[in-house]
């Protein structure tokens, strides 16, 4: 096994290098996840990355959790550019002009080591791909991999934009994100069908820390999420979100790009209606919009992975699907996928075996993790919630309108009120549609 000097960003010369033991295509989290783990063992990695630095082409709402994070850095979250530990995650549904709202606070995630950290991943993926720099990866930024590399059939490397511009590896990961190009270069998964994904927009708003602190009831140096289910959507399979950073808000929202396609709704519209919701407009009062983009999520679960190794090459993160939304899960998924990728990796240089039986360990180490089993369990919640609007039109407006009933005080008997609500209800809703879908929904989500 041969051990590759250092070499920052800026001496990084493509056309010089040889052969690598590892390609790693995208400096993403799993990417550069991978590629730190990989130079940490001694391997030499080359990390190849679009974006004129990591983090610019990368999107994310962004909670990051520590605990999978550490897996691969320990102790990372004390030198990186966190902005807020999170002490409170709300969840709101909403119709046009009311909410409900639940929620978990606790003294505990305010305290060292944490749980999780809102992130701007523009700042973030920046210092860590300086970690995996320093661990001895050679890191090539503004350079698009087009394809892999064949050689008797066999995957042998990348292919760049670059002139001279090929690459060789024994093992190449894929860590695009999401449609990743290079697996179906290397024909492991076809274009993604629209209900395979959801577009999801995103600002990021300037806002003063007193300002976000005193709105979001936090004390100096906390956190808050907010999920907004319901009207937020527009009667569209997916969700709107609201994190507290330092100095300013991530907000966004996004649905299933079938939904979208079939509604005719363009993302800026959802966008604007999101904001617009009397309940989320008094929040961004007064912010400044400062960033805007748009990006996929992979949306399936283990139904729609595609096949995450062959012959010389593993896929990981975002670009093998793996990605659990409704638990706001993509960033951990992306870790840990890495770093079963990089021990494989370093397992087949031991016997210089680089056949799709060695690679297939991979699967075996996602088999054998959490990933596999939330994911199987995030088809089966999909699937059941697409298709069936009621869950985030009718059946939030049917629980506004009970606890508008109940809550207002008119001096009508409670129990009298109790049997309007039930009337109401069933007028909406017929008795049997609302046990189909309570055990459906309750199916769906265990
Ligand atoms: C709006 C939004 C909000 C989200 N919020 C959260 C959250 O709060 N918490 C959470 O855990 N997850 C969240 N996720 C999911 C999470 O962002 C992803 O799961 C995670 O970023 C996946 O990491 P990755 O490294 O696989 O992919 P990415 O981070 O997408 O990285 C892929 C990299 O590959 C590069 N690349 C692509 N193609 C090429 C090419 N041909 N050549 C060279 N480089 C290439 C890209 O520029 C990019 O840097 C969110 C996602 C979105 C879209």
């Amino acid at each position: 096994m041969k051990r590759l000097k250092r070499r920052t960003l800026s001496e990084a010369n493509l056309a010089a290098t040889d052969r690598f033991d590892v390609v790693v295509v995208g400096a993403g989290l799993a990417g550069t996840a991978a590629s730190y783990l990989l130079a940490k063992a001694g391997l030499s990695v080359l990390c190849v990355e679009r974006g004129e630095d990591p983090g610019t082409k990368n999107v994310m709402g962004g909670i990051l959790y520590r605990q999978p994070t550490e897996k691969i850095l320990p102790g990372w979250w004390k030198d990186a550019p966190v902005e807020r530990p999170i002490v409170e995650e709300r969840i709101w549904l909403v119709t046009p002009d009311s909410m409900v709202q639940g929620g978990f606070r606790s003294a505990r995630y305010g305290e060292e080591p944490y749980n999780a950290f809102s992130v701007l991943r523009v700042k973030f993926d920046k210092w860590f791909a300086d970690q995996a720099v320093g661990a001895g990866a050679v890191l090539v930024t503004d350079t698009v991999v087009e394809d892999v590399l064949r050689e008797n059939g066999r995957i042998v490397g990348v292919t760049t934009g670059r002139e001279q511009g090929d690459v060789h590896g024994d093992i190449v990961i894929a860590a695009d994100g999401v449609n990743s190009l290079l697996s179906k270069k290397a024909g492991l998964h076809p274009e993604l069908a629209p209900h395979q994904v959801a577009l999801v927009t995103k600002e990021i708003i300037n806002m003063s820390r007193e300002k976000i602190e005193d709105r979001f009831l936090l004390n100096a140096n906390e956190g808050a999420t907010i999920e907004v289910f319901g009207d937020s959507t527009m009667g569209m399979l997916g969700y709107g979100f609201i994190y507290t950073n330092r100095d300013s808000l991530s907000i966004g929202v996004g649905a299933l790009l079938s939904d979208l396609i079939k509604k005719k709704i363009n993302p800026n519209v959802l966008m604007e209606h999101f904001k617009s919701h009397p309940m989320v407009k008094r929040l961004l009062e007064g912010g400044e919009a400062k960033e805007y983009m748009a990006h996929l999520i992979p949306e399936g679960g283990a139904a729609s992975m595609p096949p995450v190794y062959r012959q010389g090459m593993l896929v990981v993160g975002d670009a093998a699907g793996l990605s659990n939304p409704i638990y706001r899960e993509g960033s951990n998924l992306a870790l840990m996928s890495a770093k079963f990728a990089a021990q494989v990796c370093v397992e087949a240089h031991e016997r210089g075996d680089f056949s799709a039986e060695m690679l297939s360990r991979y699967q075996t180490l996602l088999d054998e993790s959490f990933i596999m089993d939330d994911l199987r369990g995030y088809s089966k919640t999909s699937s059941f919630f697409q298709g069936k609007p009621q869950f985030l039109e009718r059946y939030p407006e049917i629980l506004v309108d009970a606890l508008h009933e109940f809550l207002t005080v008119d001096n009508v008997p409670k129990r009298a009120k109790q049997r309007r609500i039930l009337r109401q209800v069933l007028s909406r809703r017929a008795p049997w549609e609302l046990a189909r879908d309570a055990v459906g929904a309750l199916r769906a989500l265990t």
